[in-house]
């Protein structure tokens, strides 16, 4: 099997990147690097079935050479993290949308099946009890561009509904629910990463806003096999999957529980939103999914518990503090 993976120097992409490598498929990561890391690949540089490839998914080029006799693509590069979203909204969106866009022309030239990685940013605002696919994309103001992820994505799944219906490309979609782990850097704003870091420098903890937001985080080690089974089941193509963590945690106290496990005497700050993120910045006040569908395809389960994330996150930081400097661009 040969596979790409584009985003694949990311956090999440290089962790599937591992994992389809000790499945047995040749795999192929594309990555520019604009938040990925070359050090991200360093365990998946030692397989003579690895092949990385530098360039960007808006360059058609390089996109059709990397994809060329792929049985198989799974699509992560995009522009991700809340600070690059509302800083650099213009390249958010055109990575986003046009980078998804050359993926499926060339997924079509090459009739290679497709796995798309969407958000449960497209939710929105929606505070459902569960959230399950067929919920409402319920967005703000497209005035603020703290929305133009969310909506970018939203049009890349239907794109690929698109794709399916027109030319029957063989499209599934997966959407993410704050998956975290080792690798995940807190420099785009991600909250674990940061608050452990923070811990670990003892810090002041920032949770922004009231800190009562919630979320449902998920490790990446759950989620990773599951996007593959996805992706490998007939019954995935044209439809979105949620995967996302089982436990509601507040952003108060899940800085509670970092402060706790890792035995930190830092305190916990208040940090109002428009300092965070500039104004206008709208949260989430909850997101929840429902796994429902992700489990009786490929029997999903988000099994790692929020105190082990934390240990493992830390663990990973601590390493990476003290490792030698990441190695040079190709
Ligand atoms: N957050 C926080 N402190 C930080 C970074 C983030 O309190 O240092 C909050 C953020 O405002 C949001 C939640 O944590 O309510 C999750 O943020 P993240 O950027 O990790 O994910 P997303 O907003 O996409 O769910």
């Amino acid at each position: 099997m040969r596979t790409v993976v584009t985003g694949g120097a990311g956090f999440i992409g290089s962790h599937l990147t591992d994992h389809l490598l000790a499945m047995g498929d040749e795999v192929v990561v594309l990555d520019d690097l604009s938040t990925g890391s070359l050090t991200n690949l360093d365990a998946a540089s030692a397989s003579p079935a690895f092949t990385f490839l530098l360039g960007s998914v808006l360059d058609q080029a390089v996109v059709r050479e990397a994809v060329r006799d792929a049985d198989r693509i799974f699509h992560l590069a995009a522009a991700v993290g809340v600070h690059r979203i509302v800083d650099d909204p213009l390249t958010s969106l055109r990575t986003n949308i046009h980078g998804t866009e050359t993926v499926l022309e060339a997924a079509l030239a090459e009739r290679a099946e497709l796995l798309i990685t969407s958000t449960s940013e497209i939710y929105g605002k929606n505070t459902a009890d569960a959230l399950s696919e067929d919920a409402d994309m319920t967005l703000g103001s497209p005035l603020l561009s703290r929305w133009s992820y969310a909506a970018a994505k939203g049009l890349d799944e239907a794109m690929g509904h698109a794709y399916w219906t027109e030319f029957g490309l063989p499209v599934s979609i997966v959407r993410l629910f704050n998956t975290v782990g080792p690798r995940q850097t807190g420099r785009y704003g991600m909250v674990v990463p940061n608050l452990v870091g923070q811990a670990l420098r003892g810090e002041p903890l920032t949770v922004y806003g009231d800190g009562h937001q919630t979320r449902c985080f998920s490790y990446v080690g759950d989620v990773v096999p599951a996007m593959v089974a996805i992706q490998e089941a007939p019954a995935s193509r044209c439809d979105a999957f949620n995967l996302g963590g089982a436990l509601e945690i507040s952003i108060l106290d899940l800085a509670a529980r970092i402060i706790d496990v890792l035995g930190s005497r830092s305190e916990v700050v208040l940090v109002p939103y428009d300092q965070a993120y500039g104004p206008g910045y709208e949260d989430m006040r909850r997101r929840v999914p429902d796994n429902a569908k992700s489990r009786a395809l490929v029997g999903f389960e988000a099994r790692t518990g929020i105190d082990e994330i934390i240990r493992l996150v830390a663990a990973d930081q601590r390493r990476r503090s003290t490792a030698p400097a990441p190695s040079p661009v190709p």
